[in-house]
């Protein structure tokens, strides 16, 4: 068996495979595997959740999630992780983290037991070009040719490209048959082209963003709001990127309504706004609202709430009404996704009507696989990518080494 791609999936396919007696080599591009697992969860690999349910994957076919995810939910990962020695704990919102809180452990860990099980990982190894004469698949490398009956492609996305993603996969899949959903950035930052963002770059704070599409509400997602010389970031504007980037595909006019204030209500701040008034104050307004929101947003705030006050003392009801709309409705609009550089996934790939959910076999293809982030199915943040590239190697691995009569590997490098 040939598994291309040493990340996630190839990883925990090649332990599976190679522990039950499989002869594995594993072909990796760069220098060293695992390069998105030791950087992910900020250095701490968010391995999965505890929460593993379909709607928290993405896809234009649900029912392949649906189907994949029988049987495979936390428990399927827990138990794996159990077998290598990587027991799991939890952090916030069902996030499951290594014990060690180190991604680096994770990768030391997986490579170690892939070796233990006899893989033969080679790294510095492109793959090129792949060819099926008869029931062999030929594969050609930078370190010379390989092949097998058995082929199973973890090359994972285009996302990302320092850390090893490459569309290689999408051209292999291709050139096999097989069709491709549009690829597009996910769990991305989003730029603006408005000045206003870059004299606020360093601010962040917890707010509420609301997407609109063409005036239509797409999503909304409470979080940490981070503005940027290149526009916003933050977790709740990599948990809106998705959609932004499927609007801003189809052209259409994306735009931001910042709450800056989530924890009040407009009664609840309009009336700490008039508690914090003294009448006879000549204290220019820009200093006065220093006391709630950051300095750096202030100017922005005062020049579109429309505000006519310039100090403390001519504010009324009315003035702070003003203020109170500008904080609970800041637009931003977006000009694009900081593309797929900067993108932890991407969403689209290849398309699941063609892949048996059960066996993560190609149905156009008889010997060939596919697992992980190659797949049209992104997950949302919280460990559900990692979830999604671990279970589906497990099935792929499962159902290849359930029909192991042949696949040896062989090369002649
Ligand atoms: C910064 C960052 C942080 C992240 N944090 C998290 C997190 O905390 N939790 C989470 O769930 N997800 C996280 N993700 C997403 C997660 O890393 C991916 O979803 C996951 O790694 C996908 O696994 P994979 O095996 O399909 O692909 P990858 O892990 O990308 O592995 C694919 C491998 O194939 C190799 N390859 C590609 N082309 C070839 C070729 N032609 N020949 C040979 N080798 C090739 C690549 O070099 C790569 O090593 C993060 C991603 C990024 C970028």
């Amino acid at each position: 068996m040939i598994i291309i791609g040493g990340g996630a999936a190839g990883l925990c396919a090649a332990i599976i495979a190679g522990r039950k007696g499989l002869n594995v080599t594993l072909l990796e591009q760069n220098n060293k595997v695992g390069k998105k697992i030791l950087v992910s969860g900020n250095g701490k690999c968010n391995i999965t959740n505890r929460h593993i349910t379909p709607h928290r994957f993405h896809s234009q076919n649900p029912d392949f999630v649906e189907a994949l995810l029988d049987n495979y939910g936390f428990k399927a990962v827990k138990a794996f992780f159990h077998t290598v020695g990587l027991p799991l704990v939890e952090g916030k919102e069902g996030k499951m983290f290594p014990m060690s809180m180190q991604a680096s452990s994770v990768v030391d860990i997986l490579l170690y037991e892939a070796q233990q099980a006899g893989v033969k990982i080679i790294c510095n190894c492109r793959a090129e070009r792949i060819e099926k004469n008869g029931e062999v698949f030929r594969i050609e490398t930078s370190q010379g040719v390989f092949s097998s009956t058995k082929l199973l492609i973890a090359s994972g996305s285009v996302a990302a490209p320092k850390l090893g993603g490459s569309d290689a996969g999408y051209a292999f899949a291709t050139r096999m048959g097989h069709s491709l959903v549009a690829r597009r950035p996910s769990l991305v930052q989003l730029c603006s082209e408005e000045q206003w963002v870059k004299a606020c770059a360093g601010v962040k704070i917890k707010g509420h963003a609301t997407l609109f599409a063409n005036g239509e509400t797409v999503a909304q997602k409470e979080g940490d709001l981070l503005f940027t010389n290149y526009g916003i970031s933050g977790l709740a504007i990599l948990d809106l990127s998705r959609q932004a980037a499927h609007h801003l595909a189809q052209f259409d006019y994306c735009e931001l309504s910042l709450d800056l204030m989530p924890n009040f209500s407009k009664e609840r701040l309009t009336n700490l706004l008039l508690q914090n008034l003294h009448a006879e104050s000549n204290k220019p307004l820009s200093l006065w609202l220093q006391g709630i929101l950051p300095k750096k947003l202030i100017p922005h705030i005062l020049n579109v709430s429309g505000c006519k006050a310039n100090t403390e003392k001519f504010l009324n009801r009315k003035e702070i009404g003003k203020l109170v709309y500008a904080i609970k409705h800041l637009r931003l609009s977006i000009s694009d996704t900081r593309g797929f550089a900067y993108a932890e996934v991407a969403a689209g790939g290849v398309d699941t009507t063609e892949i048996d959910p059960v066996t993560m076999a190609s149905k156009y293809v008889p010997g060939l696989y596919f697992a992980g982030e190659i797949l049209d199915v992104d997950g949302d943040r919280g460990g559900f990518n990692f979830h999604f590239a671990w279970v589906s190697a497990m099935r792929a691995a499962a159902a290849i080494t359930s029909d192991r009569a042949s696949s040896d590997t062989s090369t002649s490098a």
